[in-house]
């Protein structure tokens, strides 16, 4: 009779433990990613994949349902304001989530043989990268910081954005994000086609300092 009991236990388990995996499958990514942060927001994260079976799980591949193209800012943590875990999120990060070629081979890395399909370029309230480069007056830079200061003058969004002239940090911080998306969608080959094929969404959002919350530009 014991062993019936646990015969029956273990299959309701595992079939209530299948139909969570499903159900999480079934959840588009970027879903999972406005789920995760509404959790982190409200107190309520709960950790998922940290564990060591988790660790097991995964050791012979990953499977990351996004690619996060984000600051290399220490108070924007993709895996933990969006509450995920180990072999979730592709992450790319540099200062002011600035992306040049070395970043794209690893986007286009992730997005050919991983299958990701969804990336988002999140940017942050009072970034430091962009606050460097609305302070900066032209003056000739010979450490590798003057790259990004480079990269984020040359942005196209940026100057029609007026940010320069209105010194507007909101407004730069939003024109870099409008940056990196334009610059992945027309990426050749690979990620301009993937989005042609509708095999890849891009999308741009912004990561708030005081709340933890993001809002994804969709
Ligand atoms: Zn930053």
């Amino acid at each position: 009779m014991k062993k019936v009991f646990f015969l029956i236990s273990f299959v309701v388990l595992t079939s209530i433990v299948n139909a969570q995996d499903q159900h999480s499958q079934s959840i588009n990514p970027l879903q999972k990613l406005i789920d995760g942060n509404e959790r982190f927001i409200n107190g309520k994260s709960i950790h998922p994949d940290e564990s060591m079976s988790r660790v097991q799980e995964i050791k012979s591949a990953q499977h990351p349902f996004a690619i996060i193209v984000s600051c290399s800012d220490s108070r924007v943590s993709p895996e933990i304001v969006f509450d995920q875990g180990l072999g979730d999120i592709f992450s790319i990060r540099t200062a002011g989530n600035v992306i040049g070629d070395l970043e794209l081979g690893s986007i286009e890395y992730a997005v050919e043989h991983l299958h990701c399909n969804l990336i988002v370029v999140l940017g942050h309230e009072n970034c430091g990268a962009i606050k460097a480069f609305l302070d900066d007056n032209g003056e000739k830079h010979n450490d590798h910081i003057g790259k990004i200061l480079e990269y984020l003058s040359e942005e196209i969004e940026e100057q029609e954005a007026g940010v320069k002239v209105n010194h507007s940090v909101p407004l730069a911080v939003q024109a870099n994000v409008k940056h990196g998306v334009t610059l992945l969608e027309h990426s050749k080959p690979i990620l301009e086609e993937s989005v042609e094929h509708k095999q890849l969404k891009i999308v741009g959002a912004l990561y708030d300092l005081s709340t933890g919350k993001v809002t994804f530009n969709h």
